[in-house]
């Protein structure tokens, strides 16, 4: 339903939270979030929380626990199509080695082959959506590149999708892809924002690119590098938000 991405120099759980509270008006019936995190010897981790009901239920949760702080997160709010609304089934979805964190709008149409076909190369399915497939394909794909990886995922998708993802081993690196669902990106000084919405990043840029049909975005602190499902680099189509977003 509502998707928030960052990376940069601040908290990203803090920009990634305001952004999802930005997107509440849609209507939502799950909220979850992933960001990257170091430890003392340098390696990297993805920390994740996510939440059935309101946003409020995953921050008293945050609260109780929190998150090692990192600078890379992604966030969702989840509006169900597969799989009822539990904390199972919120976004991220994690592979089996929890180096991969995917949130998703739309629906996978063929996720079931995809499911039974993940399951008999040994993958545990842990939820009943159809968007943890995209997580586990993304795994066996990524060798280094998550756009790379994403690109040859979405090859085999059917559907509508807004996808973006974190890898643990891609520190500094947020990736989105969209197929007949919105995907914006915010550029900032520094630092940039991916969202279904811009109202999600509005107080921190107004400088925007709009995704095009089949497009793959990555997204660096300091870059934003947009192709094609084939790899293809695509034209980075700018505008200037002017609309007022306290209305
Ligand atoms: N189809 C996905 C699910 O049910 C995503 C729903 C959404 O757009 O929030 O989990």
């Amino acid at each position: 339903c509502g998707i928030v991405g960052y990376v940069g120099s601040q908290s990203a759980l803090d920009v990634v939270i305001a952004g999802l509270q930005r997107l509440e008006y849609r209507g939502y019936d799950s909220a979850g979030v992933a960001v990257q995190a170091a430890d003392s010897q340098g390696q990297w981790s993805l920390a994740t929380d996510k939440r059935a009901g309101k946003l409020v239920n995953l921050e008293k949760s945050l609260a109780e626990n929190p998150l090692p702080g990192g600078t890379t997160g992604i966030g969702h709010t989840r509006w169900a199509t597969h799989g009822g609304p539990t904390d199972a089934n919120a976004h991220p979805h994690l592979d089996d080695h929890r180096r991969v964190a995917v949130v998703h709008n739309g629906i996978i149409e063929n996720f079931a082959q995809l499911r039974a076909e993940l399951a008999e190369r040994g993958h545990e399915l842990r939820s009943e959506t159809d968007t943890e497939v995209v997580a586990h394909l993304i795994g066996e794909a990524f060798q280094g590149d998550l756009a790379e990886a994403m690109r040859i995922v979405c090859r085999q998708l059917d559907g509508a999708f807004t996808l973006v993802a974190v890898h643990a081993d891609a520190p500094g690196v947020v990736v989105g892809a969209r197929r007949n669902s919105p995907l914006v990106v915010g550029r900032g000084d520094g630092e940039n924002f991916l969202a279904s919405d811009v109202a999600a990043f509005i107080a921190h840029t107004r400088e925007a690119v709009e995704l095009g049909q089949d497009q793959v975005v990555e997204l660096r602190a300091d870059s934003v590098t947009v192709t094609d499902f084939d790899g293809v680099p695509a034209e980075v189509r700018e505008y200037h938000v002017d609309w007022d977003a306290s209305a």
